[in-house]
């Protein structure tokens, strides 16, 4: 075993958004803080990708603030940061015809009026079975499966009717985009937390955590061992899933039976994203000129599509999300690019060679192949509420938890969860010291 190389007050594991905010809220208050991160970089599922390869902002993960985001737009405002507006139209694009879905609102109320009247908590599959059956229905059955697959990564199957209708109804219109990307914000947090006594130390992936009250002692894949009076626990759903045998899998001594069975009862989804720089945006020209292309949802087997739009941008963005995603887990990044140039094929009306030609450059996020992740983002399962409580709740008040998925409110599985949950966590420290 190596030597000891930090005595600190706090080690926070993972330098996501939740950690980052939890690090620079503690070090405001004088305290040392150890950050390790597995990964050679900060961010988590927050990756902003290099501007010299893009050309432009481009996210390999979180890229949308969701509505007006109390937290998230407070902390960009701190950090002198801009945000700007999502713009363009919705288009679906079925067997081959391009339509604004006009209707698309009116088919939700029917189904938030229904879910309204629901008693007891039921998955959406078994809401849909019940009030929507038959033929007639099918097409709303369709449409909120994509819905709940595509939007929240979730199963149908395992999804909460209560909590979706919660999260559907405070859904704001408007969407905004942090204009240098997310990782900006997160490179802010860093700062603090350096000027203060904060410390980060990269490619540290942390493999057992032995404690004490008030004494942690934490062992990293190079038998490095950091030892700190508290530590904040900040690593995915799918990391507290992982086997022992997972890059990422962590062991706790004495171990917690009872968190790592609730991280099982919460939803996690997976999510594969597909950036395509072409030369040009084809999907300005000819036939889709007059089409104000901001997002497409099709029948295509990577079925959703954006642009930046209201920018300049070359960027195409393809999305598969829920069951379909976690299907292709496996996948190599090559097989899901053929098919996103497939779909786009089709889509577009284009040929493969025009496509290829006009591609400048691709990158494939399977997040569930990525080893410090091994899902996208959480939703809320009919157990989600009872076993965010056994997640958050201090262990000897001593190792404290946090992360998008310990979050509990209405902006499940984004970045403003985590950094609630972040805040959380840091105050939830503080009253022990
Ligand atoms: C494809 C995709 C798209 C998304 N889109 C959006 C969006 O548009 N808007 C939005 O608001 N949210 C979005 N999200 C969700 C958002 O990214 C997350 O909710 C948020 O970033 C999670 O932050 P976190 O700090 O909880 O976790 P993470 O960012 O995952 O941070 C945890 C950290 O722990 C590290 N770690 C894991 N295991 C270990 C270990 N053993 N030792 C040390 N470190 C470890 C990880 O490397 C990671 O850095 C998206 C997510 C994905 C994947």
């Amino acid at each position: 075993m190596k030597q000891t190389d930090t005595a600190t007050d706090i080690i926070i594991i993972g330098a996501g958004a939740a950690g980052l905010l939890a690090g620079k809220l503690l070090t405001e208050q004088g305290l040392s803080v150890c950050l390790l991160e597995a990964r050679n970089r900060t961010g988590g599922r927050i990756n902003t990708l290099p501007y010299s390869e893009w050309n432009e902002t481009a996210e390999g993960g979180a890229e949308f603030i969701h509505g007006k985001l109390k937290l998230t737009l407070e902390l960009l405002k701190e950090a002198g940061l801009k945000k700007t507006k999502v713009g363009g139209e919705m288009w679906q694009v079925f067997g081959g015809s391009w339509q604004q879905d006009d209707d698309y609102l009116e088919k939700q109320n029917k189904v938030i009026s229904k879910l309204k009247t629901l008693k007891e908590d039921i998955s959406i599959a078994a809401f849909l079975s019940k009030e929507f059956a038959g033929d007639e229905h099918a097409e709303v059955r369709q449409s909120i499966t994509s819905y709940v697959e595509g939007y929240y990564a979730g199963d149908v199957n395992l999804t909460s009717s209560k909590a979706f209708l919660a999260e559907w109804e405070s859904e704001d219109e408007e969407q905004y985009r942090p204009v240098q990307g997310y990782q900006t914000l997160l490179d802010y947090l860093l700062d603090k937390i350096e000027n203060g006594r904060g410390k980060l130390h990269l490619s540290t992936i942390v493999k057992q955590v032995n404690y004490l009250q008030n004494s942690v002692e934490i062992i990293d894949s190079n038998l490095q061992k950091y030892t700190a009076t508290k530590a904040i626990i900040t690593v995915p759903l799918g990391v507290w899933r992982a086997e022992e045998k997972d890059k990422a899998s962590i062991q706790y001594h004495p171990a917690l039976p009872q968190k790592m069975q609730a991280a099982f009862e919460m939803g996690f989804g997976s999510a594969i994203k597909i950036l395509l720089r072409f030369k040009t945006p084809f999907w300005q020209q000819d036939d889709y000129k007059n089409k104000d292309i901001g997002f497409v949802f099709s029948d295509q087997n990577i079925g959703t599509w954006w642009t930046q739009n209201p920018l300049d941008s070359n960027l195409l963005t393809g999305w598969l999300a829920g069951p379909r995603a976690y299907e292709l887990r496996y996948s190599a990044d090559d097989i899901i690019f053929e098919q996103a140039i497939e779909s786009l094929q089709h889509l577009f009306s284009v040929n493969k060679e025009k496509l290829s030609e006009a591609l400048i450059n691709w990158k494939v996020y399977n997040w569930t192949a990525d080893p410090y992740a091994l899902g996208a983002y959480s939703f809320s399962t009919l157990q989600s509420e009872a076993a965010r409580k056994v997640m958050v709740q201090p262990v000897e008040n001593t190792l404290f938890f946090a992360g998008e998925a310990l979050y509990s409110g209405t902006e499940t599985g984004t970045v403003e969860a985590a950094f609630i949950s972040g805040k959380q966590v840091a105050s939830q420290v503080l009253t022990t010291l």
